[in-house]
């Protein structure tokens, strides 16, 4: 397969960037999938200036022609679907099937983007007099992650170009080669220099964050990097917006169906390795059915099969990077030096291969307490702790007991019951007997964390309102003119 090469695209052109950096596939090693060519601090200048040149007529021109434009970067999208599955799954590890389904993702986020902005943007006339219209902000900074690149950078894109705001990405030097495709098809489709994307690390991250005439930074990642970026943005008081990690319980009730559950929850939290921010990355089971339900959830979890991401028969990949995977083994060896049962699962596609690439097993910590560490952090990986409770509140208790909000579940055959204890989750998104955003969930649910899982809302109307400030017009009549005009 030919090496895939990406630079900074600024004011609609490619530049030459500064060296280029081999990005590999994590599950052959020494295999290179492409080359990052690095963005500058001339660059981000550039890019950012050039954005905000194009941004005045786009946000000027009519809705109905954004939101076209927009529907036309998703035909495109969906046209190049196999294209960009197989550059993503070989640059982050994600299995071939699942790498498909993330494009539509992406080119949806388009779709859902483009039938959501004319109710939006509409202006809202309480009073006679007073008119109150939406506004797009500005340049918008979209700083994403690797783990899933598209449908993380369109979730930001897509809303911000419809309301009218110009978008600089920058996407992950672990994962920047199939977005950096779908920011070139999103550009060509656009007006010149309107959308720009700025390969590099963090530096180039700073320079855009630091940059005056960026409005707003909407990023997802860790919180350290949240952290960094906000005292960086206190300077100019630039907005900011983001989408953190999360350390999401899973709550069984006594009534659930535990088959089905348990299969669910194997999907959920070892989708992409375990490497999605919402996965279920906790589970509380009652203690009278947890051998029960320990067992139904090994067997469901024992049946994927690990591998080469281009392999049909796998369902999980290889993990992304050292650094994740270093954490995890690390993790799931301290809770075994600990005494705690920790089971390998799963099959191996080709155990011949095994050693060539970052490939970990899918593991089950059945016995967990409620302070290890496999439960207190997000291990963002293949590894997932059950823990058992002894009564509902303090199933409810140690769900919140953390600095996390961003999803969770709960799961029971009595959804009365179940919508209960969901209301005493502290969460931005609680599902109920799943714990998978499906295609009508993107398009209306607001989706973030609360407490330090985030700031702000992607997807949804409410999605939009995050690119777009107020600006209201109140006619105040001089009474002069009121008694004239009665005349
Ligand atoms: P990260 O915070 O290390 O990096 C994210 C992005 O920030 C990268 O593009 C990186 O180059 C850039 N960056 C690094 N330092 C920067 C700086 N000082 N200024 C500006 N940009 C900088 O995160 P990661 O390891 O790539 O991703 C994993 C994390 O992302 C996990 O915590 C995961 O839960 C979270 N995540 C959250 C969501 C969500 O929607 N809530 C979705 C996916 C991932």
């Amino acid at each position: 397969m030919d090496a895939v090469e990406v630079g900074p695209l600024v004011g609609g052109q490619e530049e030459e960037g500064t060296g280029a950096s081999r990005v590999e596939n994590p599950g052959r090693f020494g295999e290179l999938v492409g080359l990052a060519r690095a963005a500058d601090a001339g660059s981000v200048d550039r890019a950012v200036r050039a954005a905000e040149e194009a941004q005045r007529e786009w946000a000027a021109a009519p809705t109905e022609s954004r939101t076209a434009l927009l529907t036309t970067v998703a035909d495109r999208i969906d046209a190049d679907v196999e294209r960009l599955a197989l550059v993503l799954a070989r640059e982050v590890g994600t299995p071939l099937a699942q790498a498909r389904g993330e494009v539509a993702a992406a080119a949806g986020a388009f779709r859902n983007a483009a039938s959501l902005a004319a109710e939006v943007l509409e202006d809202r006339r309480p009073l006679d007099g007073i008119r109150v219209r939406r506004r797009p902000i500005g340049v918008v900074a979209g700083i994403v992650p690797w783990n899933a690149p598209l449908v993380l950078a369109a979730q930001k894109a897509a809303p911000a170009l419809v309301t009218g705001n110009a978008f600089v990405l920058k996407p992950s030097p672990l994962a920047p080669l199939a977005v950096g495709l779908l920011a070139r098809i999103v550009a060509d489709a656009l007006p010149a220099g309107l959308v720009a994307s700025l390969p590099g690390g963090g530096d180039v991250g700073t320079a855009l964050v630091d940059h005056p005439l960026v409005r707003k930074v909407s990023f997802t990642g860790g919180g350290p990097t949240a952290r960094a970026i906000m005292e960086r943005a206190a300077a100019t008081l630039t907005r900011v917006h983001f989408e953190l990690g999360g350390n999401d319980p899973a709550i069984i009730l006594d009534d659930a169906d535990l088959a089905d559950t348990a299969e669910r929850i194997a999907l959920s939290a070892f989708r992409r390795s375990g490497q999605v921010c919402y996965a279920v990355k906790r589970v509380y089971v009652p203690r009278s059915l947890a051998g029960e339900f320990v067992e139904l959830l090994e067997r469901a979890v024992d049946a994927h099969v690990v591998g080469d991401s281009l392999d049909e028969r796998v369902t999980m990949g290889p993990v992304n990077n050292r650094g994740q995977f270093d954490l995890v083994a690390g993790l799931a060896a301290d809770a075994r030096a600990s005494g705690r049962d920790v089971r390998r699962l799963g099959e191996q596609a080709d155990p011949a291969s095994w050693d060539r690439g970052l490939f970990a097993r899918p593991s089950l910590v059945v016995d967990a307490g409620p302070e290890d560490e496999t439960v207190r952090v997000e291990q963002f990986g293949p590894l997932l702790p059950v823990v058992a409770y002894d009564g509902l509140d303090e199933a409810v208790r140690l769900a919140n007991a953390t600095e996390y909000g961003l999803a969770s579940s709960v799961w029971s055959t009595d959804e009365e019951r179940a919508l209960d204890v969901a209301e005493r989750i502290e969460a931005g998104v609680t599902f109920v007997n799943g714990h998978v955003l499906t295609a009508e969930g993107q398009l209306t649910i607001p989706f973030g964390g609360v407490k330090q899982s985030g700031m702000g809302w992607e997807n949804s109307a409410v999605g939009l309102d995050e690119y777009l400030d107020h600006h209201s017009i109140h006619v105040q009549r001089m009474p002069s003119k009121q008694k004239e005009g009665s005349r």
